[in-house]
């Protein structure tokens, strides 16, 4: 059902949008390639690979980007031992609670196509996709055994409408003004350099079409000095509010609204409509 409907995606090799086709058996994913340029993109298990300049075990991520990759730690990824009990640590509030914040503050509307950027094992993608029933949800991470996970789950829950895709989020394998919702939830603190990101997502992005995540807060005192030696250690970063909305401003996304949960901060900001800051 989703393979007609993938106008959305743009070609690794001639960049041009709207020529990928997704040829499957079954609900599997056998052949991926560009009616354009002819380019065969590379699939594994089932996913196409927008990301074949990343190796699939690319030595310059950090040690918890590594460990991400593991088959084990995604299987684990979502159970009790792991997710659930560093959101309640780190928050305060349960992993419901920080869902339900987030498809809030998402919205409503006419939504035809979510990005679910650095979906790991595809909880949030799962949640858009029962949000809003009648839209694609691509659901794009960089490592395989997460998003074959994903896949796996998305399935067991009936949930058809999810395109799971290997992709780099500082190449962002979307037509320009193409998406409607953009999340991304728990990952941004993994990247060293955001900056180019906010472009990316104010780029895919439809005018008036909203941004939400969460991610860490730089929190002022004695935390602060252990969080900034953890960045420039390079091991994660972190974010004060004020910061993060007057940088997404300047990529273009507005509205910012934030929410603080402990380290947690949640928050949306919206695409703007004329062109114009
Ligand atoms: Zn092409």
């Amino acid at each position: 059902m989703i393979h007609n409907r993938c106008c959305h995606l743009s070609c690794p090799q001639c960049e041009i949008a709207g020529n990928i086709v997704l040829d499957s058996k079954s609900t599997r994913i056998e052949k991926a390639f560009c009616s354009n340029c002819g380019y065969n993109l590379p699939v594994h298990e089932g996913i196409p690979d927008f990301a074949s300049h990343v190796p699939l075990m690319d030595s310059r991520l950090r040690p918890i980007q590594k460990l991400n990759q593991s088959p084990v730690f995604s299987v684990c990824y979502e159970s009790a031992v792991w997710r659930t009990f560093l959101t309640r640590l780190g928050s305060g509030i349960s992993m419901k609670d920080e869902l339900e914040r987030v498809l809030s503050l998402a919205g409503n509307g006419n939504i035809e196509t979510v990005a679910d950027l650095a979906c790991g094992t595809g909880h949030y993608a799962r949640a858009f996709s029962r949000k809003y029933p009648g839209a694609l949800v691509y659901g794009l991470d960089i490592s395989l055994s997460m998003l074959t996970r994903g896949r796996n789950l998305a399935r067991r829950n009936n949930l058809t409408s999810i395109l799971f895709l290997r992709g780099d989020i500082y190449r962002l394998p979307f037509e320009d003004h193409s998406i409607d919702r953009v999340n991304c939830c728990g990952a941004l603190h993994l990247f060293s350099n955001v900056r180019p990101i906010w472009r990316e997502i104010s780029r895919i992005l439809r005018p008036g079409g909203v941004f939400t995540g969460w991610t860490l807060y730089l929190k002022p005192g004695l935390e602060e000095r252990l969080q900034r030696r953890m960045m420039e250690k390079g091991l994660a970063s972190f974010f004060q509010p004020d910061q993060l909305g007057d940088d997404l401003k300047q990529a273009g996304l507005t509205h910012f609204h934030c929410e603080r949960e402990r380290l947690w901060l949640i928050f949306s900001a919206s695409k703007i409509r004329t062109g114009v800051l």
